[in-house]
């Protein structure tokens, strides 16, 4: 049998696998190796061999020996964030190198600070060759240590079946904002390797293995890049369908928004077959729901503007002036188009335009375009350069919603650019009712849509967080994103239907059809209307049960909006999403002005601020946490207030100086323990005092299951209780609730939950303490009657929900919502419990 010596590519300590803190590693999802903790800055080769991959970021690379062996060595946790920052790569893929050779130098300083962990993983990533492993431990020398001996085996064949049906999926753009890296290419081989069939991940030209993780990496696979599978085999079928959603998904990666958003397939027409998230219909679309209502009218394509411009210039000076004018000019165009947009009340566009007039201050932007005038480009050359330069970096960041900001970027671009060249705007000609079908509209373009003609729009790009999206659910029209790209293809005046609550499109529809939608839209655009002209009314049952309906915010501007659509206060300010981009924690004074707004903007009405509740699944930029195994159980919520106390107290007092606005009220989330709750409550007594400021309601979320189960004795203490489905689900039913092949089973009506919804309001009440719901239950209106039923006196719900939940309410009466909910109880599953709510419609 041969034997492969893997020498160590780097001298520090050797760790086990199992204890990197990353469970794609740790799992040895990746496949089964060492780690080390470096203590020099030069990965070297661990025997002689091919560079077989070198990732773009240059945090991996991975070397075959010649008996096939291939063996990764992953430098660092979530080091591919860094995007080639901190590495330098000395050796390309292809080339021979000798054991001991360099392959990547490490800038200790920056890595060790910026990322998670310096930990290297050296990882024998095709497992299927290697009989035996006998690994090193202790302390290893680079080099010189034989970290690994592996014995392979005889016979390597993979048993994979490559006759039988052959399945080529549709294409689809992958979500994962740095791409298919280390961890998502692990899942997606693990997932790969359950099936008995060659499967291959295709990209352009190129196509890979797809049970191979170094296959994987190889394809260099970047946000929004176009894949497809191809499979062969006997479970060809099961392994695409299975699969591709999970890519979809984004293979369980950190900053993905688990959206399905297909693309184009760019194969030859005689593929076996298509499978994945198509409709199979030619004549229906599939897309990303990203503003609500169905449109029936004429297809208007709009497509891409192009500019005319020479590239070079002589004068680097007067291009200069060029570029200074231009940006001068659409700065004072944006800056009066935010004050007439605010005059008109309309806080959400001009807000958009606010941050479109920030763009143009940005240093960098600035920096590449002088750059290239400097080098005798002309001004329109250097500023496409640098706007589309520093939108294409945007759009490849962890942060979603600076990804999403690409495409501001862009339209801002766009505007300078418009007034260098002096080209106008094209019109769009317009029928009487147009969907508008484009591969991406700026917000700009958007904002400024003729809404008695355009009843919707449709892109090939974007998702339901874009700015664009959310103009669109402003503007009241119809809008899908991520379509299918034969959309591009529709000619000017074809007949559409656009639902852009379920995210199609239907091409030429029948008549029949088209009448039957137009039914049905009347009909919710009545609903809409009444429940718009109703919201200033209390939300009281058929029988006189009242329920406070208060809405869920995350700043200023969401507050008046609530207010608007008749929210009767605020049942749960996310404290952390008013500093979510922020690099550096709040000060006392800037999170006290917040609170004093959005309390002036409730103009009386009560505010519950909910205290900083980071952890888990809500990471803040300027709060490096631990990382932890178990983030969802470990420092989460209250317990970082607890163990960083000066960050609660600041907090603490901001909340109570604000108070003297407005009616306001505190809530501490995760709360667990009476002790907890104790502690917290002491430090904001002491504080208050230091302030000598009158006392505030104090209130806990109920999202842990010690605290439903234990709400009696809770409510002795507390003032009021909040419950946050989001979380009790995950801990009831031990779901995580961002885990993407979990999320649909994830559901609040599910009887265990509901169960501890009414423990937790039987004890509120059995002090007299009142207990709303603020988890996204509150908004699902076929839990509303359920909720109402189980004794809860408070619904706080999304913005835009707040209308529709009122007239919920309205519709049931609260003796039949106890029975409803008596008898949900007793059900089995969520969908059993939605089946009975459906029936008693
Ligand atoms: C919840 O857990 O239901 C909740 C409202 O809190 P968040 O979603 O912010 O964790
Ligand atoms: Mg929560």
């Amino acid at each position: 049998m041969d034997k492969v010596i893997v020498k160590s590519p780097l001298s520090g300590v050797i760790y086990p696998i199992e204890q990197v803190p990353d469970p794609v590693f740790s799992q040895k999802m990746v496949g089964d190796g060492i780690s080390i903790d470096p203590v020099n800055n030069v990965l070297v080769a661990p025997f002689d061999g091919t560079v077989t991959q070198v990732h773009s970021a240059c945090h991996a690379v991975t070397i075959t020996h010649q008996t096939g062996l291939e063996v990764m060595m992953h430098i660092g946790i979530d080091t591919v964030a860094l995007k080639g920052k901190g590495f330098t790569a000395h050796v390309k893929e292809g080339q021979e190198v000798k054991q001991g050779d360099e392959l990547i130098s490490i800038d200790m300083d920056l890595v060790a600070t910026s990322a998670k962990s310096l930990l290297t993983q050296v990882i024998l990533t095709n497992g299927e060759l290697v009989a035996d492993v006998v690994k090193a431990n202790g302390l290893a020398e680079h080099a010189v240590t034989d970290l690994m001996t592996v014995t392979l085996k005889r016979d390597t064949g993979d048993g994979e079946k490559e006759s039988g049906l052959e399945v080529l999926s549709e294409a689809l753009v992958v979500p994962n904002p740095t791409g298919l890296h280390a961890r998502p290419a692990a899942v997606l081989a693990a997932l790969a390797k359950k099936f008995d069939a060659r499967i291959e991940l295709i990209k352009g030209e190129e196509r890979v293995n797809a049970k191979s993780v170094v296959g994987i990496m190889k394809l260099n696979v970047a946000h929004l890049d176009k894949i497809q599978l191809r499979a062969i085999g006997p479970d060809s079928e099961s392994a695409v369908a299975e699969i591709l959603p999970q890519i979809a998904g984004g293979l369980g990666d950190e900053g993905t928004t688990p959206v399905s958003v297909p693309a184009s397939t760019e194969l030859s027409e005689d593929q076996t077959m298509v499978t994945g998230p198509k409709s199979g219909d030619p004549n229906l679309l599939l897309g990303v729901a990203a503003a609500p209502g169905i449109a029936v009218g004429k297809a208007v394509r709009v497509r891409e503007e192009v500019f005319d411009f020479e590239e070079e210039a002589d004068d680097a000076h007067h291009e200069n002036v060029r570029l200074d004018n231009a940006i001068e000019e659409a700065k004072n165009y944006l800056e009066a188009l935010q004050i007439n947009l605010h005059k008109q009340s309309d806080g959400a566009k001009a807000a958009i335009f606010a941050a479109h007039r920030e763009i143009l201050d940005d240093p960098d932007l600035l920096d590449i375009a002088r750059s290239l005038t400097a080098k005798g480009k002309s001004a329109e050359y250097a500023w496409q350069n640098a706007y589309t330069t520093l939108a294409d970096q945007l759009a490849v960041l962890q942060n979603e919603i600076l990804a999403g900001r690409a495409n501001d970027l862009r339209d801002v671009g766009k505007r300078v650019l418009r007034i260098l060249t002096g080209k106008e705007p094209e019109e769009l000609q317009l029928p009487d009712v147009a969907i508008l079908v484009a591969e991406e509209l700026t917000p700009s373009f958007t904002a400024t849509i003729d809404t008695t003609k355009v009843k919707g729009f449709c892109t090939t790009t974007g998702g339901a967080t874009s700015h664009v999206a959310i103009l669109a659910r402003s503007l009241d029209i119809a809008a899908v994103a991520g379509i299918e790209a034969e959309a591009l293809e529709i000619q000017d005046g074809t007949p559409l239907i656009l639902n852009g609550g379920k995210g199609t499109l239907r091409i030429n529809p029948s008549d029949e059809l088209i009448r039957q939608t137009l039914e049905e839209q009347a009909a919710m655009q009545e609903q809409k209307e009444k429940d718009l002209a109703a919201a200033g009314e209390a939300a009281v049952t058929t029988d006189g049960k009242r329920m406070e309906v208060v809405a869920n915010i995350g700043g200023v501007e969401e507050a008046r909006e609530s207010i608007t659509l008749g929210g009767e206060g605020v049942g749960l300010l996310r404290s952390e999403f008013l500093f979510l981009k922020r690099t550096t924690a709040p000060t006392e004074d800037e999170q006290y002005e917040v609170y004093r707004d959005v309390l002036l903007a409730l103009e009386g009405r009560p505010l519950i601020v909910r205290t900083l509740d980071v952890g888990g699944d809500k990471p803040l930029p300027y709060l490096p946490m631990p990382v932890e195994e178990n983030p969802f159980l470990g420092q989460r919520g209250i317990r970082i207030g607890l163990e960083r106390p000066e960050i609660f107290r600041v907090q603490a007092r901001a909340i109570l100086r604000a108070g003297a606005y407005g009616k306001i009220r505190i809530m501490f989330p995760m709360i667990a323990t009476i002790q907890e709750f104790r502690e917290a409550r002491q430090m904001l007594e002491v504080e208050r005092e230091k302030l000598g400021v009158a006392p505030i309601e104090v209130g806990i979320m109920v999202e842990v299951p010690s605290t439903a189960v234990m709400a009696e004795q809770f409510a002795k203490e507390v003032d009021f209780f909040s419950v946050g489905t989001n979380d009790l689900t995950q801990y009831c039913l031990a779901m995580d609730r961002g885990h993407p092949k979990l999320a649909s089973k994830v559901d609040g009506m599910d009887p265990s939950v509901l169960r501890m919804i009414r423990q937790a309001a039987e004890g509120a009440h059995s002090q007299g303490k009142w207990i709303g719901v603020c988890g996204g239950l509150a908004s699902d209106p076929d839990a509303v009657p359920i909720l109402i039923g189980l004794g809860v006196d408070e619904l706080s719900v999304s913005v835009p929900a707040l209308p529709s939940i009122k007239a919920e309410v309205r519709n049931w009466s609260e003796s039949d919502c106890r029975k409803l909910a008596e008898d949900g109880i007793h059900c089995v599953s969520s969908s059993e419990v939605r089946e009975l709510v459906g029936n008693a419609r």
